[in-house]
C-alpha cells in the first residue's frame, strides 16, 4: 500500500516564537507511527534550521523551492545542495502560488525537479517531466480551493486522483501507477479531512492555512 502523507505548506508565515509554537504542538502531538503516515512540514527557508534542530525525528522539513541548477551568482536563490547541506530532504516545487505569482513555467518546474532529485532531495510537485519517480508526490491542488475555504468534495478530488494515477499506468507503467502517493491540497482542515482520505486515491493532503493550527494533529491523524 502507499503510505499516507501529510505535508503543512507553512508559505510566506510565521515568527520565530509562532514557529516555536507550532512545532512544540506538533512535538507533544500523539500521531500514528511514522511508517503509517509520513509528515513533512514546509517552513520558510529562513526557519528551516531553526525548524529541523527543534522538531521531532519522525517528522522531516521541507523547503519550499529551490534554484534550478547549481548555485553562483543567483541573488536570492538557495540552491538544492544547500537544502541537503543542511539537513533539507524534502522540496515543494511548482506550487501554483509560484507558477501565478512569480510565472514559474512548466518546463522551468520541470528541470527544478530533475535537479533537486538529482540531489537526493525528495519532491512534492505537480510537472510532466519526471524520470525518477521513487522520490516524488505528487499534489493535485484546485486553485480555485487554495485558500478559498472552498474544499473540494470527496468525489471530486477521488475523481481527479484517479485519473491522475490513470495517466500514470498509461504513460509510466503498474507500478509507478501503484505506488506513486497523489495528496489533495485546498482548503483542508480538521473537520473535512475524514471523508476525503477515505477515498482510494486520496493518499494523503498538502495544507496549507491549517497547517499553522493544531488542528493539522487532526489531519495526521485522518489516515486511521
Ligand atoms: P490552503 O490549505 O490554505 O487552502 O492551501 C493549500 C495549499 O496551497 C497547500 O500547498
Amino acid at each position: 500500500g502507499r503510505r499516507f502523507f501529510v505535508g503543512g505548506n507553512w508559505k510566506c508565515n510565521g515568527t520565530t516564537d509562532e514557529v516555536k509554537k507550532i512545532v512544540k504542538t506538533l512535538n507533544e502531538a500523539e500521531v500514528p507511527p511514522e511508517d503509517v503516515v509520513e509528515v513533512v512540514v514546509s517552513p520558510p527557508f529562513v526557519f528551516l534550521s531553526l525548524v529541523k534542530s527543534l522538531l521531532r525525528s519522525d517528522f522531516n522539513v521541507a523547503a519550499q523551492n529551490c534554484w534550478v541548477r547549481k548555485g553562483g551568482a543567483f541573488t536570492g536563490e538557495i540552491s538544492a545542495e544547500m537544502l541537503a547541506n543542511i539537513g533539507i530532504s524534502w522540496v515543494i516545487l511548482g506550487h501554483s502560488e509560484r507558477r501565478l505569482l512569480l510565472r514559474e513555467s512548466n518546463e522551468f518546474v520541470g528541470d527544478k525537479v530533475a535537479y533537486a532529485l538529482s540531489k537526493d532531495i525528495k519532491v512534492i510537485a505537480c510537472v510532466d517531466k519526471i524520470s525518477d519517480w521513487r522520490n516524488i508526490v505528487i499534489a493535485y491542488e484546485p486553485v480555485w480551493a487554495i485558500g478559498t475555504g472552498k474544499v473540494a468534495t470527496p468525489a471530486q478530488a477521488q475523481e481527479v486522483h484517479s485519473a491522475l494515477r490513470n495517466w500514470l499506468l498509461q504513460n509510466v507503467g503498474a507500478d509507478v501507477a501503484d505506488s506513486t502517493r497523489i495528496i489533495y491540497g485546498g482548503s483542508v482542515n480538521g473537520a473535512n479531512c475524514k471523508e476525503l482520505a477515505a477515498q482510494p486515491d486520496v493518499d494523503g493532503f498538502l495544507v496549507g492555512g491549517a497547517s499553522l493550527k493544531p488542528e493539522f494533529v487532526d489531519i495526521i491523524n485522518s489516515a486511521v
